[in-house]
């Protein structure tokens, strides 16, 4: 078996998560709106479900609404928040979001709409200055992720949302790659919006939820049956959502879990900062997410770098899954301002509370060596 070192990519599912889902597909199967037996059973499992996720940020259970995926939960939030304030067109996001917010941003522009991209620094931070300046009367929504999917740095969440809401401004926080490795909090970060998705926390793939704070205003994204009340229509995905309930659960118990995992990290990052030349690691100044590597080498192909460790057995990825098989650095690097000859060669590493002391240890003696054969094989390579 390959040894996974790709967790910000997907997780696996816990066992308990794949046992809690099991009885919801063929046993009880009956649809969570039928109002007979079978139907309520569904219902239970809908309602206590909303309960887990609700616990795990700190919301009202009124206050989740479930649907398809992480990039569901961004286009209802930008979409939603478009259509309900027709005089607010004015949007701020950063340059390192998630490829699917410049893929809303882009349809928002061809929608009448101005779109503000915020930079970061060399370690992936704002200046919240920058954002501050950004914010307009006319400006509906400001959105930032909580933690990036290629670097893991940080944002300032809670001194992001204060800023949105002393200028009137909503606030939507993408909390994907945060939810079972940081603490997640809607009240004491004061978001106004806040999405996430179960694969990233080792529930099942194809389930996320929406955080609508009480009392904002949000067009529907999916028009339909007047399921999640109004908000999402559709037949309520009854076995994802015990699977989604019963991860949330777990990234609750197995938060303190994750110093073990920084700790592995740590030792992975200063191992190789020693045994190989030209590596850098991206972000490292800033706070980051505990599990996540974001490694350059100099003169290297990340992709060449990752199929040899594809042979060797582990599973990496370079940059966002979404932009491999490009040649391209990722738009994350790009906005770092890594230099060219580092950022071709990323490769990202990251952790997962399944992962062992051995995998790692099998990973440091493996890697250095890959480097080093495959700089060889380039004579322009250092
Ligand atoms: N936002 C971030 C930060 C992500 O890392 C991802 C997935 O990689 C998404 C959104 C999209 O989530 P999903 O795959 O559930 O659509």
């Amino acid at each position: 078996m390959a040894v996974y070192l790709d967790y910000n990519a997907t997780t696996p599912c816990a066992p308990e998560v794949v046992e809690a889902m099991l009885p919801w597909f063929a046993e009880r199967y009956g649809n969570a709106g039928s109002a007979h037996a079978l139907g309520h059973l569904s219902d239970g499992a809908v309602v206590a479900a909303r309960a887990q996720v609700a616990a795990l940020l700190g919301a009202d259970p009124a206050e989740i609404a479930f649907n398809g995926c992480g990039t569901e939960g961004l286009n209802h939030a930008f979409r939603g928040v478009f259509e309900a304030f027709p005089g607010k067109r004015h949007f701020v996001t950063t340059a390192v979001e998630h490829s699917a917010v410049h893929a809303i941003a882009a349809w928002l522009r061809h929608q009448g709409a101005e779109v503000t991209v915020l930079g970061v620094d060399g370690q992936g931070r704002l200046d919240l200055g920058a954002v501050e300046a950004s914010l307009r009367p006319d400006t509906a929504l400001l959105s930032a992720m909580a933690a990036n999917n290629e670097t893991g740095v940080l944002f300032p969440v809670a001194e992001l949302a204060a800023l949105a809401r002393s200028k009137g401004v909503l606030f939507h926080c993408d909390a994907t790659q945060a939810i079972g490795k940081v603490p997640v909090d809607v009240r004491a970060w004061g978001v106004d919006l806040l999405n996430l998705s179960a694969h990233k926390f080792h529930g099942p793939k194809g389930v996320g939820a929406l955080y609508i704070r009480r009392g904002v205003r949000l067009k529907p994204f999916m028009i339909g049956g007047g399921q999640e009340r109004g908000r999402r229509g559709g037949t309520e995905n009854v076995p994802g959502l015990a699977g989604l309930g019963r991860a949330s659960a777990l990234a609750a118990e197995r938060l303190p879990g994750m110093g073990r995992v920084a700790a592995l990290r740590d030792r992975l990052e200063a191992s190789l900062l020693g045994a190989v030349p030209g590596m850098r690691v991206e972000g490292a100044e800033a706070p980051r997410l505990p599990n996540t590597s974001l490694l350059s080498f100099q003169g290297l192909e990340g992709e060449a770098l990752l199929l040899r460790l594809n042979q060797a057995g582990y599973c990496v990825s370079t940059g966002s899954a979404c932009s491999t098989g490009q040649r391209e650095p990722s738009h994350v690097l790009r906005a770092l301002g890594v230099p060219p000859d580092f950022a071709r060669g990323t490769i990202r590493v990251t952790l997962g509370h399944p992962t062992t002391e051995a995998e790692v240890d099998g990973f440091l003696q493996v890697l250095p060596g890959l480097v080093a054969e495959l700089r060889a094989q380039d004579p322009f390579a250092r």
